[in-house]
């Protein structure tokens, strides 16, 4: 490189980092937060570390420029405390939040709360957070967006029971009643004729009202053996978006993900192009802005909208890997104002990824299993991804998420991902406290599993939890 050309080089680099945000605060704990201070280091901007007394040894707060303490252990006094949050952000002068996921990440208010306090929230504006957050309005805005969703009452059910069973014959039994504010797997009952009906309405109302404070409830098909595919998109605020493959998160256990994969088994090519690109113009409709994930039943082929997360997801590295694209790293740039640094045609798929959760819990009873890690040996080699705020020595607090590593691997095809992820729990050792590696174990020599393909209600009929 010649004199003059090193030059506009070192020009671009510095401009192109001024043009960054400068310091950001991660409210969020364990492995995400240390995912979002290695992005914010790799670009140069600083990072502040809010956490809860419990938390004083987290690895990213012993690496992060700077920590606040915002409170107890009781996330609802710290991580969910948004005065002592956005109080952190204001005494050390950083000028955005990353929320993390799950804690605050999709809560509206929130998102409000930090740019009415004049910092950047890194995500979707409050206003596109409570669209997507309220079921039957995510539901409506991506029908008019071109996203398909399952066949149902096109809005809340009212209590005219003719009118209801009208609709659940329209539909066709079995029907799923759930609550338009519902999250976290709550909120549904499946109703399989017009006797139980009634009641089942009652009944989800009333559930729904005591844990979300809003009785709305809509109904829909109930697909009886769907998988779980996402789309992964990001959108910048220049009026691009973009989609990232799917993710195949079928393998489920009481709703929670347990293991992850990308691209899902059978997609082929057109089929995620169709979907992708009807997610990425449903992004730019409802004015996204940020990281997303589009979630799906699949099932004969056919994709069926279910809800959209509005926030960066725990299984995103699957994408990284195959797609090459740093997420995090995104959200950052589009968080600055900065354009999406890839385009459409850019992003290909290559190879097949894996990512297990590995958490501190009874393999068998799955109660969780805090405690200090005498011994901890985390695997390596080419393809391996350890994602992990725990080391030697640490305690794992019994107050949060039993998450506390993800093991990502990728390889050229999927047998050889199952064949390195294989390895690599072979490899692993964490010492001290129980975790469910055995339990990914068995998944990984599934023999319907290894064929790819198996649905949401697997896991659950092979240990024995059927319906
Ligand atoms: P939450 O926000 O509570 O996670 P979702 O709408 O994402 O609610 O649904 C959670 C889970 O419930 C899905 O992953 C799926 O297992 C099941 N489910 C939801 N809707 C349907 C449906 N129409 N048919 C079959 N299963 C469904």
């Amino acid at each position: 490189m010649g004199l003059s050309h090193l030059f506009t080089f070192v020009d671009q680099i510095s401009n192109w980092n001024t043009l960054m945000l400068e310091k950001v605060v991660i409210a969020n704990r364990g492995e995400i937060a240390l995912r979002i201070l290695r992005a914010c280091k790799e670009l140069g901007i600083k990072t502040v570390a809010v956490h809860s007394t419990a938390d004083r040894d987290l690895k990213h707060v012993l690496l992060a420029d700077e920590t606040v303490c915002i409170g107890p252990a009781p996330s609802v006094k710290s991580y969910l405390n948004v005065p002592a949050i956005i109080a952190a952000a204001e005494v050390t002068g950083a000028d955005a939040i990353h929320p993390g996921y799950g804690f605050l990440s999709e809560n509206a208010d929130f998102a409000e709360q930090v740019e009415v306090s004049g910092f950047t929230f890194i995500g979707p504006t409050a206003d596109v957070i409570r669209l997507m957050g309220d079921k039957v309005s995510a539901i409506n805005a991506m029908k008019k967006a071109g996203v398909p969703c399952v066949p149902g009452s096109d809005g809340p059910l009212g209590t005219d029971m003719v009118k209801n069973k009208q609709i659940a014959n329209r539909i066709g039994y079995p029907v799923i009643i759930k609550a338009s504010g519902g999250g976290g797997g709550r909120g549904m009952r499946v109703v399989r004729n017009d006797e139980s009906l009634e009641e089942s309405i009652a009944m989800t109302k009333a559930e729904a009202k005591a844990a979300f404070n809003n009785d709305m409830v809509y109904m829909e098909k109930y697909l009886e053996n769907p998988r779980h595919v996402e789309i992964q998109v990001i959108a910048d605020t220049h009026g691009n978006a973009v989609y990232l493959a799917e993710r195949d998160c079928s393998m489920q256990r009481r709703h929670q993900k347990v293991l992850e994969e990308a691209p899902a088994p059978g997609i082929t090519e057109e089929i995620r192009r169709d979907i992708g690109q009807r997610c990425a113009n449903a992004c730019i409709e409802i004015g996204y802005r940020g990281a997303g994930t589009f979630e799906f039943l699949y099932e004969d082929g056919k994709f069926y909208f279910i809800e959209m997360n509005t926030r960066v997801q725990v299984e995103h590295p699957v994408t990284e890997m195959i797609t090459g694209v740093d997420i995090v790293k995104e959200q950052l740039r589009v968080a600055s104002g900065l354009p999406l640094s890839v385009k459409q045609e850019d992003i290909k798929v290559h190879g097949h990824a894996i990512e297990c959760r590995i958490n501190a819990e009874d393999p068998k009873t799955f109660l969780p299993s805090p405690g200090k890690i005498a011994h901890l040996h985390s695997p390596g080699g080419l393809g391996v991804r350890w994602d992990s705020h725990v080391y030697a020595g640490y305690t794992v607090p019994p107050h949060y998420d039993s998450m506390i590593a993800k093991l990502i691997v990728h390889a050229d095809t999927r047998e050889g991902a199952i064949r390195r992820m294989q390895n690599a729990l072979a490899e692993t050792i964490i010492d001290g406290i129980k975790t469910n590696i055995p339990l990914q174990n068995l998944i990984l020599e599934d023999e319907n599993f290894q064929k790819g393909g198996t649905n949401i209600h697997y896991l659950e009929k092979k240990l024995g939890m059927g319906e």
